[in-house]
């Protein structure tokens, strides 16, 4: 195919905006999917996208449409619409030459809607600014054309008016498309180069790739090789997506395919997949890098399904590169790992996909947010090969006696809210310990606030506890603003003398007594009563911040069945030796294994 028929794009939106509805008219108009079918929202593949109508895994479409008598071949990358999952978007924009950015006609724009505007703007992208949901009868198109001239100048002449919903205007989208965002800057001559935008497992077929063809041609049954890796594969699979597989033969320059070398054949996001004979020196290696901005540990519900969590682990990841993984052990826990993550929701999301698609149980740590310290004298501590050290596991920080310098990582948090919310909007970025900078009009009624915050204040339940104050109005979206300088020191939980290592924090010291008294409250609550009483305790370098006792209780589930019905009493006995299974034990006291993930939720 003619580069200059090819057309690569994506659409990115504030969450709930129409992305998905839009790609499933865009669907139909091409004739991939029949109109009026029951099938929505068919890019939302994943079990969990559709539980949460949240995109997580950008998935693509390749399109055909003709138009003034030339069959063009559209490729649609649809991308998740949240912060936490912003690489995949990052990573889908370096296949596309354009974005449709789509803004609710009743909402208006959003604290998402400027960071992916001035993501597409950074990469240099043609961006097409739609209106959706103008069928409500509350959309105000001209009023969200006036804050889009006035926070990112677009010229109102130039906005998009859909419906994705009734598919209105979706056929004049279609065209401006091919109008408006150029074909991809690549030739078709020259030695075959492709970049990875995606990798998914097939249980058969081993890794399958998501390729963006920068040049030459690729066959299927050709000779090619690895950036990363010196062995030779073979092109087992090519098709196009549509976002079905279509097997095809070959493909070149500028488009998007699915591209797999067999089930020993690799792959792996960032890589670059070139013909054997490709002078590797042209290449520049610049990857993108992830940075993740929570930890928790991951450990299997019991040790016997350790393999099992491990292959599943092993091949989310493949599929989420997102995240990062360390082995990582715990007395409580066992064998597990410690995981990094974008976010809370990328957790979270994580979480259940390996329950679902992998149907592996695990058992999750609280999360923390990564720390600095620069150590004094850091020959002294020989396992620091600097004298700056990343923390992202609480037990792992030095003493403080060795520590001159504590950083915490701090973001620059974006808050589009109606302007009467603004006081309690100030309050609660106050409480947070956030650094207000200036605001600007969104338009009369609305506006743009920013502060720099830090993260682990953030992290947790910022979003809801904003979305609560404000009616649900206010939207939030935040980008990373580096690490700053802080009065920082470990927390640790001791049940009965017994230090539970799960459930050590790195806390701000502003926050220390509130969060011993905190801590303490939620784990009485959480843990059940045991057979002997519990102390529970907050302690900060051997001083007690705050202390919870637990008395002795013992649960008999059967002493109100006075010896009856012997099956009862059975079942009722088996019920409770599985809720056991469910505890994990420190000394001797039993902890629901909720207790890690929950406590540390406010
Ligand atoms: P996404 O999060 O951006 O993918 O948004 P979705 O496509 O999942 O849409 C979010 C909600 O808005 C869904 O309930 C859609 O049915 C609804 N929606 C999307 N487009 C329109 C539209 O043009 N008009 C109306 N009335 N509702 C729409
Ligand atoms: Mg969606």
């Amino acid at each position: 195919i003619d580069k200059d028929k090819i057309r690569n794009f994506s659409i990115v939106a504030h969450v709930d905006h129409g992305k998905s509805t839009l790609a499933d008219r865009l669907l139909e108009l091409t004739g991939v999917i029949k109109p009026g079918t029951e099938q929505t929202q068919v890019l939302d593949q994943l079990q969990v996208e559709r539980e949460r109508g949240i995109t997580v895994k950008a998935v693509t479409a390749s399109l055909n449409y003709t138009y003034e008598n030339k069959t063009y071949l559209l490729n649609l990358i649809d991308t998740p619409g949240h912060v936490d999952f912003s690489n995949e978007v990052v990573r889908s924009v370096t296949a596309c030459q354009g974005v449709i950015l789509l803004v609710d006609a009743n909402e208006g724009v959003q604290a998402q809607t400027v960071a992916v505007h001035s993501l597409a703007k950074r990469n240099n992208m043609t961006i097409i600014p739609t209106l959706n949901k103008i069928d409500l009868p509350r959309a105000d198109p001209d009023k969200v054309k006036t804050q889009l001239k006035s926070l990112f100048n677009f010229d109102p002449e130039t906005v998009m008016s859909i419906s994705a919903k009734k598919g209105w205007g979706v056929k004049e989208l279609l065209e401006a498309i091919i109008k408006r965002i150029p074909p991809p800057p690549v030739s078709s001559d020259g030695h075959f180069r492709a970049h990875i935008i995606d990798t998914w497992h097939d249980k058969y077929r081993g890794v399958l790739c998501l390729a963006y063809i920068h040049s030459g041609k690729i066959q299927i049954g050709q000779a090619v090789k690895w950036l990363s890796e010196t062995k030779q594969q073979t092109v087992k699979s090519l098709a196009l997506l549509r976002p079905k597989e279509e097997p095809i033969d070959e493909a070149t320059a500028g488009q998007v395919v699915m591209v797999g070398c067999g089930p020993k054949g690799g792959g792996s996001v960032g890589d670059q997949l070139l013909s054997t004979d490709y002078p590797l020196k042209e290449i520049s290696t610049s990857t993108n890098h992830v940075k993740h901005m929570v930890y928790a540990g991951i450990f299997p519900a019991d040790q016997s399904q350790h393999t099992l969590l491990s292959d599943a682990i092993k091949k989310l990841a493949l599929n989420d590169s997102a995240v990062s993984m360390h082995p990582d052990s715990s007395p409580a826990l066992g064998q597990g790992w410690r995981v990094g993550f974008l976010g809370l929701l990328h957790l979270d999301v994580f979480t259940q996909r390996l329950l679902q698609e992998y149907k592996a149980e695990a058992i999750l740590t609280a999360p923390s947010v990564p720390y600095k310290v620069k150590v004094k004298g850091a020959k002294i501590i020989k396992q620091y090969k600097g004298d700056e050290v990343i923390i992202t596991n609480p037990l792992l920080l030095p003493d403080p006696n060795n520590i001159e310098e504590y950083y915490e990582p701090f973001v620059i948090g974006t808050i589009i809210t109606p302007v009467e919310y603004i006081g309690p909007v100030t309050t609660l970025c106050l409480d947070r310990r956030g650094s207000p900078l200036p605001t600007s009009a969104v338009d009369d009624k609305n506006t743009l606030m920013q502060f720099i915050l830090p993260l682990s204040e953030i992290v947790v339940d910022f979003h809801d506890t904003l979305k609560s104050i404000t009616s649900g109005f206010a939207s939030f979206d935040y980008q990373d603003h580096g690490f700053h300088p802080s009065a920082l020191a470990r927390m640790d939980i001791l049940l009965n003398g017994v230090l539970v290592e799960e459930l050590s924090t790195i806390v701000h010291v502003s926050r220390l007594e509130y969060n011993a008294r905190r801590l303490t409250e939620k784990l009485k609550e959480m843990i059940p009563r045991q057979m002997v009483q519990v102390a529970i305790q907050a302690v900060v370098g051997g001083k007690v911040y705050a202390r919870e006792t637990l008395k002795a209780y013992r649960k008999d589930v059967t002493a109100k069945l006075y010896g009856g019905d012997v099956t009862r009493r059975k079942k009722l006995l088996k019920q409770q030796a599985e809720g056991k299974k469910k505890m994990r034990s420190v000394a001797n006291i039993k902890i629901p294994r909720n207790t890690f993930i929950d406590v540390l939720k406010r």
